[in-house]
Order: C-alpha cells, then structure tokens, then sequence
C-alpha cells in the first residue's frame, strides 16, 4: 500500500511533538517513534519488506533504493533518537550490528594522519578495530577506563571514544569531564551506551558528539536479533556515517528493525526490573567469602560509584565477579539452573558466562560476567547461591 510509505505520514512521530518533559520513561518508551494514527492502520506499522521502492522521475525523496532508507528503520531510527535525546532534536542511523555502529563512526570520521583515544579496557573487538585504524595510518592511542585515565592522551586528538560503563570490568569514566576536555582541544566524542542503555545515561547531555550502541544488548533485550545505533544531534557530523552505512551497506533487516522497535515498549520496565535485581544478586554475592573482585557500579562502596551515582540514571543489568579457580568458576556455571552459560548481555532471560574462555579481556581466569535477566529476584538470587556452594565440592 502506497499510503504505508508516504514519507511524510510514516516519518512524523507524534511523541516527538511532546517537549519531553512531561513524559515519564515507561510512557516515552512506549509511545517513541510511534507514527502519527492512521485509521484502520496498526499503531506501529509492520516491517517493510522491499529492495526498492516505486520511483517515478528525478530520483529524489525519502524512499529510492533499500540500501539507503527504509520506513521501518525511519520509525526506529526517530524512536532511539527520542530516548537518547529527550529534549532536544537528535538523529539516530540504524545498523546490522553494534560493530557496525561503533565502525561507522570511526571510520568515517578519522583520516590518515588523525589520533584516537581508545579505552584499554573496552569491548572484546575493539583491539581489531584498533588494528585496523593502524593500518590506514591512524595513531591510536589507549589508557584504562578508571580513573579517567584517557583524559592524559588528548593533546592533539582528533576523536576520544568512551566506553562506559566498560566491558567486562565495569568501570566507569566521567563523561561530561572527558568531553569537556575533548572539547577544550577540539576533539569529537563518542561514547558506546551498550551497558547503560539511554535510560541509564544520555551521553548527549553530558557533553558527548555521538552516543553509539549495541542494540544487540538491553535495549532490544531479547537476544533475538543483532543491531546497532548512532545518535548525534548535529546532523552534520551524521552525514558522513549515513554515507558509510551506504558504502559498507552494513544494514539491518526490516524484520530486525521492527522487532527492535517493538522491543522498545518494554524497555523501561525490562530495564527497571533487570537493573533492581542486579543490585539484589550484587548484594547477595557481597556477603560470600568465595565470591572476590565483585563489581557493579550501582554497590555503594563499588569504585565506580561516586561517578556512575552522578551521572547514570540507572546502574545497568551486568555484574562481575570472581571465583577463586577456573575450575570453580565452570562448576558454578555448570550448576546454576535459571541462569544459561551464554555470552553477550542485556537480556531478559539470566546468563553467565566465564569470560576467560576467550582470551583476550584481561581478566582472571575464575572471572564471571554476569547478565541479570528479569526473573524473580528471589529466584535468581536463590539460585545463584544454590550454585556457589554446590561450586565448593570439587
Ligand atoms: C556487544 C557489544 C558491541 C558489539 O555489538 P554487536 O551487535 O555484537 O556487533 C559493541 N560494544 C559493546 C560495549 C558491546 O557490548
């Protein structure tokens, strides 16, 4: 139906009308990106499946080709632009995974003879994509997370790129004092809201260029599909990563998109539940002795906590920890029931995974991530403790 893939029907969304303030998270999360009504439409159109569109004339418009546009992602992309931006205009870019994402950026945005700051501690692909820039002639140059160990590296810096809460340590870093110095030395930031999700923290407003996600993780939270997501607010510097998105042609499917989108009305209360039982299972695991190293920033007492209390809304759904021996980390996987022995994170179902199996992360080898899922805290915690002690007979 034509009516469907009117640009201007599917592309104005009504709760961008609203000025934000009035809207709680629950309400904004529910409504974002939705279409202006139509009657005898669904409130949130289905996917749009189709490699072109009818295109008639001088090919100029929304809608030409499916690798530049598709109405699926416009409603998705306005839904996250309207979460991590509340109150100012912003624009998101859609993509086929969180590498995709957090690739765009950098490569659009960097030249031959340029300086990155990288974190140190950052995701798990980050030293490929450190390589890669190498080899295109970039300086990278990368400090811990913690203690705002980049701010020292700027001097000359094109681009500081955070990542924060980082992953798998769950440091945390001062984001409106990095982009202020950033600023001071006119470098562009970006910041990876993975593990926060823009109900945690809003990089935008806290001084960043570009807030760049895995929507793989908490924000569509379901472990179904892989996406990825750039917002910025200054449409000039999201010009050269549409254009990357169209060169790499690294793009969701509509049926990705959609999904995502439809996942995106229970955010607040998955984020809202995982997030509780986070500190609930943090707290439990405070008082084992067997249990070392346990972090979470939302634990009073956690390092990063002074910074993640000021600047993050929540705390998010990861916790780790360790245990004293590989072998005792395995057994305590191998006992947990509620809880899959899977990678990845953000998710409503628990996971848990021994993140040493890897390489790479520089972490003990008893080191746990932990994904917090939405069950009954009571469940989850009950049999999380269940585990540690069945962990003890060897
Ligand atoms: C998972 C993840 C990515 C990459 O996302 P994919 O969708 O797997 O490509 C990037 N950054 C962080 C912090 C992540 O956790």
């Amino acid at each position: 139906m034509s009516g469907d893939l009117d640009p201007e029907g599917i592309g104005a969304s009504r709760s961008a009308h609203d000025d934000g303030h009035g809207l709680g998270e629950s309400t904004r999360a529910l409504r974002a990106g939705l279409p202006e009504p139509v009657q005898f439409q669904p409130p949130l159109p289905g996917p749009v499946f189709t490699s072109h569109y009818h295109l008639a004339g001088d090919p100029t418009g929304p809608y030409t080709y499916g690798r530049d546009e598709n109405p699926t992602w416009s409603l998705l992309e306005r839904a996250i632009a309207e979460l991590e931006s509340p109150l100012e205009p912003a624009e998101s870019l859609v993509f086929a995974s969180g590498m995709a994402a957090l690739s765009a950026v950098l490569f659009s945005q960097l030249r031959a003879g340029d300086t990155v700051v990288l974190p140190s501690d950052g995701y798990q692909a980050l030293p490929l994509v450190r390589e890669q820039l190498i080899a295109y002639g970039i300086e990278v140059r990368t400090a811990p997370t913690g203690g705002d160990a980049q701010r020292e590296l700027l001097d000359g810096a094109r681009l500081l790129w955070l990542e924060t809460p980082s992953n798998p340590g769950l440091d945390v870093c001062d984001i409106r004092a990095l982009a202020t110095a950033a600023r001071e030395r006119g470098a562009l930031v970006a910041v990876d809201n993975t593990l926060a999700t823009p109900l945690g923290q809003r990089p935008l407003d806290l001084g960043a260029d570009f807030s760049v996600a895995a929507a793989t993780k908490g924000l569509t939270g379901h472990g179904d599909l892989l996406l990825g997501c750039v917002t910025s607010r200054d449409p000039e510097l999201l010009g050269p990563v549409r254009r990357w998105r169209k060169i790499v042609g690294a793009i969701p499917g509509p049926m990705e998109a959609w999904l995502a989108h439809r996942s995106l009305a229970t955010l607040e209360l998955r984020h809202a539940r995982q997030c509780a039982n986070a500190l609930a299972l943090a707290e439990a695991l405070s008082t084992r002795a067997e249990v070392s190293e346990l972090r979470y920033p939302g634990l009073p007492g956690d390092p990063s906590y002074p910074v993640a209390a000021r600047q993050m809304r929540r705390f998010g759904s990861v916790v780790s920890f360790s245990l004293d021996s590989r072998a005792r980390a395995e057994r305590f996987l191998a006992a947990l029931r509620l809880v899959d022995e899977a990678t990845s994170f953000g998710g409503v179902r628990s996971t848990a995974e021994r993140r040493g199996r890897w390489g790479g992360d520089a972490v003990p080898e008893g080191f746990i991530r932990f994904s917090v899922g939405a069950e009954d805290p009571q469940d989850l915690v009950t049999d999380v403790l269940r585990a540690l002690d069945a962990s003890a007979d060897a």
